[in-house]
């Protein structure tokens, strides 16, 4: 019957590296039409490096790598990591920030000997009426190559452009053309802006790119795929996709990611590797073929 093959299912699950909490995940699997992805630690390693650091401004590269790394030395973003490792790796001195603030789907903000300094997308600069447009071409070029461009300001004034790149994992391709094949749609739901996401997106074969979501709403857009396409899986693994996991009729957390995030969601890929979502709507299919 039904709890044996729950049993039998989630068994072989475990061995495969999926450990399932909720045992009706087992059974829902099977009736998944859309699978929505995070991508930052999803799709995409969550280890994002420096690639290019364009210097306006009369400041040079070793002083925008000072405020930038001085700053988000108080942020826990991956983006702020990134930044701080490459200036370590430079031999900067990392000096005092004082005022710090996260401005939410948009930047940082802090004082540094009391003048204010702002590292984060177009949005912060526009709040902040600080005139980015004669870069908008290389920050485009940027992003069409799926790097994540931040712009940092001091005062009115951009002192310069620090962009990342966020690898992708190495079966995210392979796993994503497989759920395709199987018939099941891919979404993707992420903070970043339209053309990085969009590029990552291509890269990975996602079908769906839904970008610049602030935290609060990966909800939302989980609820509107439900209404279309009735049983959703979303997957992630930051503090801000549990709510979203919990929304979702499958919760998958990366078993790399937050416990806030392992805690909401119904099914865990030890591992990280999205692969496992295939595996685990095979076992369900073959689990409650035999049932039938
Ligand atoms: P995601 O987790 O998908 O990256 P977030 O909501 O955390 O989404 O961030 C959205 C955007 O806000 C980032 O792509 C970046 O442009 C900006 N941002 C967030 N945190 C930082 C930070 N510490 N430094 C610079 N920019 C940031
Ligand atoms: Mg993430």
């Amino acid at each position: 019957g039904t709890p044996t093959a729950l049993m039998v299912g989630t068994g072989i699950g475990a061995e495969k590296g999926i450990l399932i909490r909720n045992g009706e995940a087992v059974q829902t699997f099977k009736d998944v039409k859309v699978i929505a992805f995070d991508k930052t630690g999803t799709i995409t390693k969550g280890k994002p490096e420096v690639t290019d650091i364009i210097v306006v401004n009369n400041t040079n590269e070793k002083n925008l790598m000072y405020i930038a790394a001085t700053i988000e030395k108080a942020s826990e973003h991956p983006l702020a990591n990134a930044i701080v490792e490459d200036a370590i790796n430079k031999g900067i001195v990392l000096g005092d920030v004082k005022d710090f603030e996260a401005i939410v789907g948009k930047g940082v903000f802090g004082t540094i000997n009391s003048e204010k300094v702002f590292i984060g997308n177009r949005k912060l600069m526009d709040d902040n009426k600080i005139s980015f447009s004669d870069y908008e071409n290389s920050l485009i070029k940027l992003e069409e190559e799926a790097k994540t461009a931040m712009l940092i300001a001091k005062e009115d004034k951009l002192l310069g452009i620090i962009a990342v790149a966020d690898p992708i994992k190495e079966d995210s391709a392979m796993a994503i053309a497989e759920l395709e094949k199987m018939g099941i749609k891919t979404a993707m739901i992420t903070g970043d802006n339209k053309r990085t996401a969009m590029a990552i997106g291509k890269k990975v074969g996602i079908s769906h790119v839904i970008s610049e979501v602030l935290p609060d709403g990966k909800v939302d857009e989980v609820v509107r795929l439900q209404k279309e396409f009735n049983t959703v899986a979303m997957v992630g693994d930051g503090i801000n996709d549990a709510p979203a996991l919990k929304q979702a009729n499958v919760g998958i957390a990366i078993g790399t990611g937050t416990d806030i995030a392992i805690e909401a969601a119904d099914v865990t890929l030890v591992k990280g590797e999205l692969s496992g979502i295939v595996t685990a709507i095979k076992l369900s299919k073959a689990t409650f073929r035999k049932i039938k």
